[in-house]
């Protein structure tokens, strides 16, 4: 098929369930895509070389800037913003060929679980629509779980790829911190934050991970380390082998099959655990003491750093700007109005937080506190290639069930926080349906590699599926 005939049955596929699902704040103009389209086909016919995500068509995360479309982070205060510029990860896709078809949903600044906390609208579960598609980057998956796109970016701070790919059944990676240019990401928590990719195949989410990574003058935390041929990974011949993981050493994370999650959600991961004994693993029970401090020092720390970081939204620079009669009420009544309840709550939490008295008692603990799981993983991956925990102790829940509650939906971050404190790269992949309904809910599980070893991940995870 040519570029426009892909671009034409997406778009087609797109219209239909947009209207059900609200996955995307912005659908670029069919006409600008089918250009694009286009004049790739017509490279292609003159023998003119083209990247490997030609004619891919891409769903961008609306908190990755995009010079061509508007960039609103899902906060009201970015309602107007056009970036002047492309994130470097966009800048390489659209080099690559592919094709932006719009920005999609997300809980505000990427603070949520649930894409609830956008501040346009609320996305639904393609699985069942009376449910959350996770979040933040709930557009995202929901995007690619329900063909609207090909593959997205999302991005994940604690654990906003994997919790909504593990909600909508989709592949979700996060790669090593530093791994990709930050550049172009609106700022959350930038000790944590990573661009990462969604896919229906841990092929797809491989190949988009190979074009965006690589240093960046822009992002002085982006890694200089050689960027591997992921891609090799997917031609390889190994799995028609009969053990073709002989070798590979599993932990499985006990702490995260334990109580507080579904016994459902169990079954599932350990049904994953030994189809992984069945490629050739071999299996064992780690144990992380520190894993549930995860969660109080990740909402620490993620909450002290946003509230330095969104203070540069002074309704001076971009964004809402409400003019009063002094500069106090300008700074103040833009950010009032700009902002929804979710990102206020954040930024007093932080700014309390990093208090003077207060700071030793919590930023501080909480940053020995990541130390002390940095360490934990880094011994535990010492010992074995992959860790495994579920991807989220629950299925996606309703719409509305967790709004009111915070405090329940941070609990529901308890298996992704960890790996962001601890910097690793982490694949999401579905191993299973449960629950009623005609289909079933998705579940997901979790392996997480030591750092810079995506290719592990992704050679594991191509085999599994
Ligand atoms: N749910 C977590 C939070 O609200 C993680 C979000 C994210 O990874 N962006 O902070």
């Amino acid at each position: 098929t040519s570029a426009v005939d892909l671009a034409k049955s997406f778009l087609d596929r797109l219209r239909r369930t947009e209207p059900h699902l609200n996955s995307f704040l912005h659908v670029s103009p069919e006409e600008v895509i089918l250009k694009q389209a286009e004049e790739l086909d017509n490279k292609i016919k003159n023998n003119e070389a083209v990247g490997p995500l030609a004619g891919v068509l891409v769903g961008v995360k609306d908190n990755i800037c995009t010079y061509d479309m508007p960039s609103t982070a899902g906060s009201r205060l970015l309602e107007n913003y056009r970036p002047p510029f492309d994130a470097t990860a966009v800048r390489k896709m659209r080099e690559s060929g592919a094709i932006v078809v719009g920005k999609t949903n997300l809980d505000e600044f990427g603070m949520g679980s649930t894409t609830e906390g956008s501040g346009y609208q609320v996305t639904a579960n393609p699985w069942d629509l009376s449910r959350v598609p996770g979040g933040s980057s709930g557009g995202s998956a929901a995007a690619v779980s329900s063909r609207q796109c090909m593959v997205a970016l999302g991005s994940d701070t604690g654990g906003s790829v994997r919790q909504p790919a593990s909600f909508c059944g989709v592949v979700g990676l996060k790669p090593t911190y530093g791994r990709i240019s930050r550049y172009g990401l609106v700022a959350y928590a930038s000790s944590l934050d990573v661009i990462g990719c969604f896919g229906s195949s841990v092929a797809d989410a491989g190949i988009l991970l190979h074009t965006i990574s690589g240093h960046d003058k822009f992002d002085a935390t982006s890694s200089k380390r050689e960027v591997p041929d992921y891609q090799s990974q997917f031609v390889a011949m190994d799995y028609l082998e009969s053990k073709p993981l002989k070798g590979v050493r599993v932990g499985v994370i006990r702490e995260t099959l334990e109580n507080g999650v579904d016994s459902e959600v169990i079954s599932s991961v350990r049904d994953a655990v030994s189809h992984l004994e069945d490629l050739g693993c071999s299996v064992t029970e780690v144990s992380l003491p520190s894993f549930s401090l995860g969660l109080p020092a990740y909402y620490i720390l993620a909450s002290s750093e946003s509230s330095s970081n969104l203070s540069r939204y002074d309704g001076v620079r971009y964004g809402k700007q409400v003019l009063g009669d002094e500069l106090n009420s300008l700074y103040g009544d833009s950010r009032a109005q700009g902002f929804g309840s979710e990102v206020k709550m954040r930024i007093l939490m932080g700014t309390y937080a990093l208090s003077a008295g207060y700071y030793d008692a919590y930023y501080k603990r909480a940053q020995q506190v990541r130390t002390i799981i940095r360490n934990s993983f880094k011994e535990a991956l010492d010992k074995n290639d992959i860790l495994i925990s579920p991807a989220a102790p629950s299925v996606a829940y309703k719409i509305g069930e967790k709004k009111n509650d915070p405090l329940a939906m941070y609990a529901g971050d308890i298996m992704t926080v960890n790996v962001n404190l601890a910097g690793l790269p982490a694949l999401v992949l579905p191993c299973g349906f449960v629950g009623g309904g005609s289909a079933g809910l998705p579940v997901g599980f979790q392996m997480i590699g030591a750092a810079f070893d995506e290719e592990k991940l992704l050679k594991i995870g191509h085999i599994f599926e």
